[in-house]
């Protein structure tokens, strides 16, 4: 079994303080598939309280640069560190007991158990962690963390009215925020956000980045986002970082990015940029 991890940061706005200019931060990160380089030394920062977006070209290496963040593959040289610590060699689930959460791009929800049974598992997952037994055995108090921790974060992402649904019986946007209230409830610091738009309508999606504001701005949360669609990216990032064949081209605010050349350049002939009306 792993160590137990350092104090987690505190929850809250406080920790924004506390932990300015730290949260997850990627040095010189270097992946190869084989011999071919998929992400060639990045650099990038996620800071508490901040949105931060990571965009570029289809395979320009955004998954890859995700799984290392998150623990599902080592770079083959680089850093992972979060809140200054370094978990390059960590598991995922010793990421994730530091305050790391993150989503997928295919949801993950359970059409057995209603909403509010999916979004207190981010909670309990929390809770069984490094210590397996204290899933059989939670206390009273432990229950009653988890059902504050989901009440808090079905209201958080307006859901309260769904919580006794299923899954299966909501719109692809209500699934998507189901699935972030998920994460909320697990309390996570830094978030791993992987196209988490896709598949929703403007209003749903309008929605979803009023939430991910709300998130990083009222709870201090940290969240890297890969995203598609240009126009949440400009309107809901603190900063954005792009990469193009694994190559980190540019990093700027959402306006610089509207601007840059380099950026344009890299996305000519895809559909996915409209740069032309987005931060400008
Ligand atoms: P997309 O926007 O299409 O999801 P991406 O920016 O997330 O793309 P990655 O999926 O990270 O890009 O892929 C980066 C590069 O690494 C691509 O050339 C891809 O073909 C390659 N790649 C991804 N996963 C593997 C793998 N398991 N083995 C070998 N090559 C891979």
């Amino acid at each position: 079994m792993s160590a137990e991890p350092a104090a987690a940061p505190p929850a809250g706005p406080d920790r924004m303080d506390q932990y300015a200019g730290t949260g997850l931060e990627l040095r010189a990160l270097q992946v190869r598939y084989g011999g071919r380089v998929a992400v060639a030394e990045s650099d990038i920062a996620a800071p508490p309280g901040q949105i931060t977006g990571l965009i570029g070209p289809n395979g320009a290496g955004k998954t890859t640069t995700f799984n290392a963040c998150s623990g599902l593959l080592r770079p083959s040289s680089g850093s992972v560190r979060l809140f200054g610590e370094d978990v390059t060699r960590k598991t995922p689930a010793a990421r994730a007991r530091r305050g790391l959460g993150r989503t997928f791009q295919r949801m993950e929800l359970y059409d057995s158990l209603t909403v509010a049974e999916n979004v207190a598992l981010g909670r309990e997952a929390g809770f069984a962690g490094g210590r397996p037994w204290k899933h059989v055995l939670s206390s009273r108090r432990e229950v009653a963390a988890i059902a504050d921790a989901a009440a808090r974060a079905l209201e958080l992402c307006g859901l309260e009215v769904l919580a006794d649904r299923r899954p299966a019986d909501l719109s692809t946007g209500q699934r998507r925020l189901v699935e972030l209230a998920r994460c909320v409830a697990g309390e996570y610091q830094v978030l791993l956000l992987d196209e988490p738009s896709s598949g929703l309508d403007g209003n749903e999606t309008k929605r979803f980045g009023q939430v991910l504001r709300q998130l990083a701005v009222d709870e201090g949360v940290g969240i890297l986002i890969v995203e598609h669609d240009m126009a949440l990216v400009m309107e809901i990032c603190d900063y954005v970082y792009v990469l193009d064949f694994g190559v980190m081209i540019f990093e700027g605010t959402p306006r610089d990015v509207a601007t840059s050349d380099l950026v344009r350049a890299a996305y000519l002939g895809s559909e996915a940029l409209d740069l032309a009306g987005a931060g400008g």
